[in-house]
C-alpha cells in the first residue's frame, strides 16, 4: 500500500515537506522551512508524523524550503537516513551553517535550539548519502521488507537539483522537486529524454497561474536586462539586483560577464557579497562534473567588488556598477533591503528585480512602484522614489504549458500536485484533465492523507 501526506507546501509554497509510505516503510520528500515565517512557526507540522515510521529523507535540492528543516527532523527521529545529490550535499552545509547564525537572531529564550548548532550541522552533513544523477542507489534502513530504488535525474533548477524516480517492487513514483524545463545562463533544462511510464506523478506547481507569456523567456529578457542595464550605467548611475544567494546570483553574475565579454554591455564594477560568494565556489568546483553552460569559465575569476566592505554607499555614485546583493525578496536586515533605502533617493539609480518576490514582502513594495511613487518601505516613514524600477522575468521554474506537456510525456496513472498556490494548482489541475482524460488528479492538502491502493 501506497500512502501520500503533506506536512508542509500544501496549496502554497512553504514549508515543503510531503511524506510517503510505501509498504510500511516512510519517506519524507524534502524538509523545508517557510520562507516568510519565523523560528518554530516555519517548520512543516512534524506532530502529524506521530503514529508513521519514517526511514528516510529525500532532498531535491538545497534552497530553504527544501531543506531548512531537517535539523530538527534530526532531532525528533535521530535515524532517519537522508539521500541527496553530491553537489546539494556540499551547497547544504554553506547553507545550513548560514541558517544556524540566522535562527539564533530569530528565536525567543524559550524556545530550545541547543541542537542546532555549527558542530550538529557538520555530523548532519557527514551522515548524508550522496548519489550521482541516473545512479540507481538501494534506499537501506533498519527495516527492509522488499526492495526500495531511487534515482536522481538533473532538474534543472539550481546545481544539484534533483528529481527522483523511486522504484518499489515495480511500482514507480516520480517526485519532480523544483525543475526546469528551459535553459538558463548556466543551468541547463531537466534532463528529461529518458523518463517515460511512471505510476505516480508528484509534480510541482510553482507557475500553474502565470501565464507562460509572462512567465519570460530566458534569451529574449536577458536582451531587455542588458539593454536596460545600459541605460542606467551610461548616465553614471548603478544597479541593485536583488537576488537570491543560491542559484539567481550565480545565473545573474554569469549573464552579466557574458554581456560585457561580448561587448553588448558597457563595463562596469560588479558587486556581490555574503554566503553568495561560498555558494559560487562550489559552481566553480563542480563545473566539469555537472551539465551546464559555460564550465570553462569560473565564477570566482570574474572580478567583483565586496559590497559587505562598503560602508559609505556614496561609493556607488563614483563607482558606478551592478550590484548582486541577496536576498532577493529585499526581507528587512538583509543587504538588499539596507541598499534599497539609500537607492530609492538616487535619481540617476535603478533598482532591477529579477525573481519571484511574495507578496508580503518589502521586494514586492518595490517591484510594484515606480518613479516619484511614494512608498512606506521602512517603518512608517514614507519615502518618495527617486530611482528608475524595472521587472525582469526570469525563471528558475518550469512553465505551465511544459509542465502539462511533461506529465502526458511521463503517462502517471495519478498526479498530485505540490508547491504552488491554489489558483495554480485550479489551472494545472483543470488542464491536466482536459488533455490527460482518466487520470487520478490530487491537490495536495496540508495534513490530508491520500491513499492510493496498492
Ligand atoms: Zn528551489
Ligand atoms: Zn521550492
Amino acid at each position: 500500500m501506497i500512502k501520500f501526506l503533506p506536512i508542509g507546501g500544501a496549496r502554497e509554497i512553504g514549508a515543503n515537506s510531503y511524506y510517503l509510505q510505501i509498504d510500511g516503510r516512510g519517506i519524507l520528500l524534502d524538509c523545508g522551512i517557510h520562507p516568510r515565517k519565523k523560528g518554530i512557526d516555519s517548520l512543516p507540522l512534524f506532530d502529524l508524523l506521530e503514529n508513521y515510521p519514517l526511514d528516510f529523507v529525500i532532498v531535491s535540492h538545497a534552497h530553504q524550503d527544501h531543506i531548512g528543516a531537517l535539523p530538527f527532523l534530526i532531532k525528533k527521529f535521530p535515524h532517519v537516513i537522508i539521500y541527496t545529490t553530491p553537489y546539494t550535499k556540499e551547497l547544504m552545509s554553506v547553507t545550513l551553517h548560514n541558517a544556524v547564525n540566522i535562527l539564533k537572531k530569530e528565536i525567543t529564550e524559550e524556545e530550545n535550539i541547543s541542537f542546532f548548532t555549527h558542530e550538529k550541522i557538520d555530523l548532519l552533513v557527514r551522515s548524508i548519502r550522496d548519489y550521482d544523477y541516473n545512479e540507481e542507489f538501494e534506499l537501506l534502513g533498519l527495516n527492509s521488507s522488499g526492495k526500495l530504488k531511487g534515482c536522481f535525474y538533473d532538474a534543472g533548477h539550481i546545481l544539484g537539483s534533483a528529481m527522483v524516480m523511486i522504484n518499489a517492487n515495480d511500482r514507480k513514483i516520480f517526485y519532480t522537486g523544483d525543475m526546469n524545463l528551459s535553459k538558463q545562463s548556466i543551468e541547463v533544462r531537466a534532463d528529461i529524454e529518458s523518463l517515460n511510464n511512471v505510476d505516480i506523478l508528484i509534480m510541482e506547481s510553482t507557475y500553474g497561474d502565470t501565464d507562460t507569456k509572462l512567465t519570460g523567456n530566458w534569451e529574449s529578457e536577458s536582451n531587455r536586462f542588458i539593454s536596460e542595464l545600459n541605460k542606467i550605467i551610461t548616465r553614471g548611475g548603478s544597479v541593485l539586483i536583488p537576488v537570491f544567494a543560491l542559484g539567481k546570483m550565480q545565473e545573474m553574475l554569469m549573464l552579466i560577464n557574458e554581456a560585457i565579454k561580448s561587448g553588448k554591455l558597457t563595463d562596469a564594477e560588479i558587486y556581490t557579497g555574503g554566503i553568495g560568494r561560498e555558494i559560487s565556489n562550489i559552481y566553480d568546483r563542480f563545473r566539469y562534473v555537472v551539465r551546464r553552460k559555460n564550465p570553462e569559465t569560473e565564477l570566482k575569476q570574474i572580478l567583483q567588488s565586496n559590497l559587505n566592505e562598503i560602508s559609505d554607499y556614496n561609493y556607488y555614485k563614483k563607482n558606478p556598477g551592478f550590484v548582486l546583493a541577496s536576498s532577493g525578496m529585499m526581507l528587512e536586515g538583509t543587504s538588499s533591503y539596507q541598499l534599497a533605502q539609500f537607492w530609492l533617493k538616487q535619481k540617476d539609480f535603478g533598482i532591477f528585480g529579477v525573481g519571484y518576490v511574495d507578496p508580503s514582502t518589502p521586494g514586492y513594495k518595490i517591484m510594484n512602484a515606480k518613479k516619484n511613487d511614494a512608498l512606506k518601505f521602512n517603518g512608517d516613514r514614507q519615502v518618495n522614489i527617486e530611482c528608475d524600477i524595472n521587472r525582469f522575468y526570469f525563471s528558475a521554474h518550469a512553465n505551465r504549458d511544459s509542465l502539462i506537456k511533461f506529465a502526458k510525456k511521463l503517462e502517471p496513472e495519478t498526479v498530485i500536485l505540490v508547491h504552488g498556490g491554489e489558483s495554480a494548482q485550479n489551472w494545472l489541475g483543470y488542464n491536466l484533465l482536459t488533455y490527460m482524460p482518466g487520470v487520478k488528479l490530487y491537490s495536495a492538502e496540508l495534513g490530508r492523507e491520500i491513499i492510493l491502493g496498492d
